[in-house]
């Protein structure tokens, strides 16, 4: 029995609220706080439980920490943007509660995608007892976890680590992004990095290109290399790994606009003068692209997201793929979102849940693969993102 505060009412806060009330057994409480309070009325008016819901600006510790102190929550499961995320650990620290976010901290002014912001705060959470939890989505997160379980269960050592995301998904619009714009493009036309024999190697955003065929009848995807976070951790965590990349899948028309955006300067994430107000080219476009909560019911087809993994067992070399597929319009029947929210808030509340059962709790801040992967793979199974893995004879793509 616990009580959790969960802040943001975008696409990912819906579907956490969603499936977190679909548990009174382990949320037996939820407060659901966000900028805009009418956002968190409407998600709840949709569940089936009651819920409070707040108001909250999550750039203020001081108004965040007054909020901690009068809920009292056992866990803060952050769900707004990365920018809020150390004010919320800092209202975390200052009020004595558990934290879990989806996102690493991102600097308005600048396109980082690095831990160590968070990272500084390990003695901090240590000293107060505290557990906080990274990266609890599924890219990273659910990736981060499988390539844990693969490690733990197939392998001796593991050397090359492919995560490749697909979504087959159609919402019919010519532009728009799945999650946050801002977030979504900012990471999409950022400078690629990869690992490759002890160091991030950097190229072009979107210079490699391969194609990928995904099981269960999915389909055939072009798929992009590009720098996402959890390659950070997993190459520290995992220093065996020699290699280590990161693909997504990116449809014809996303990148056509997305250049021609780029060319003209609408994604720039410096503020510019216009007509003497300072404005955010990326933000400006976030305001005309459509509300990524709002796809849900216009989105078909399927995401397929996870991890190939090559290494050494019983000094033999294998190749494993784990994946998880799921249906955009299952995800609609089920919670009012497309996959792409469903598949990140899903892990989220199983990360909560985690914590709350005493499972991963241990003092300090953790990225989600440094923990035990087999209970959360349990229940990735019992809460809507079964997953499959198999053997592979080879597996190449550097065509
Ligand atoms: P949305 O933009 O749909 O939602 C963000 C929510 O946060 C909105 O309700 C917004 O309020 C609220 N918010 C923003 N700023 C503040 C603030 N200062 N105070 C209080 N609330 C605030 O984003 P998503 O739901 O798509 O994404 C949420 C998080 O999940 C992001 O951090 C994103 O990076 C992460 N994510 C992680 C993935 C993973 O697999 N790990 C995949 C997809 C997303 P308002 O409605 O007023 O704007």
């Amino acid at each position: 029995m616990s009580k959790v505060l969960i802040i943001g009412a975008g696409g990912v806060g819906g579907v956490v609220t969603h499936k977190c009330a679909q548990l009174p057994e382990v949320f037996s409480e939820i407060v659901l706080a966000s900028r805009t309070e009418e956002k968190c009325k409407a998600i709840a008016a949709q569940l089936d439980r009651p819920i409070k819901t707040a108001k909250v600006d999550a750039d203020n510790v001081a108004e965040l920490t007054a909020l901690l102190e009068q809920e009292k929550p056992d866990l803060v499961i952050n769900v707004a943007l990365p920018y809020q995320d150390l004010t919320i650990m800092d209202a975390c620290l200052a009020a004595g509660v558990d934290y879990l976010d989806t996102a690493n901290y991102e600097p308005l002014d600048t396109a980082k995608f690095e831990y160590k912001w968070q990272w500084a705060y390990q003695d901090k959470f240590k000293e107060a007892g505290l557990t906080a939890l990274l990266g609890s989505g599924f890219d990273p997160g659910a990736t981060n976890v499988f390539t844990a379980y693969i490690a733990k269960h197939y392998f001796d050592e593991i050397h090359e680590l492919d995560i490749i995301d697909v979504n087959g998904g159609d919402h019919g619009y010519p532009f728009a992004t799945n999650f946050n714009p801002e977030i979504n493009i900012r990471e999409v036309t950022a400078e690629c990095r990869h690992w490759e024999n002890g160091e991030f190697v950097e190229t072009p955003a979107m210079s490699k290109k391969a194609t990928f065929t995904c099981p269960e009848e999915v389909g055939t995807y072009n798929i992009y290399r590009m720098y996402h976070e959890e390659l950070e951790s997993l190459t520290k965590n995992f220093p065996t790994l020699k290699r280590a990349q990161f693909w997504m899948s990116f449809g014809e028309s996303y990148l056509k606009h997305l250049e021609v955006l780029g060319n003209v300067g609408m994604t720039g994430i410096e503020p510019i003068d216009y007509n003497g107000q300072k404005i955010v080219p990326i933000q400006f476009l976030k305001a005309l692209l459509p509300d990524p909560s709002t796809l849900g019911p216009r989105t078909k087809g399927k995401t397929c997201i996870g991890c190939v993994v090559k290494g050494i067992k019983d000094g033999k070399e294998k190749i494993v793929y784990l994946y998880n597929i799921k249906d955009h319009q299952d995800c609609y029947k089920e919670v009012q979102s497309q996959a792409i929210s469903y598949t990140t808030g899903v892990p989220a509340m199983i990360g909560a849940k985690m914590m709350l059962e005493g499972k991963w709790k241990q003092p300090g801040v953790w990225n989600i693969e440094q923990f035990d992967p087999d209970p959360f793979m349990e229940d990735m199974n019992k809460y809507g993102l079964p997953w499959n893995v198999i053997e592979l004879d080879n597996f190449n793509l550097d065509n």
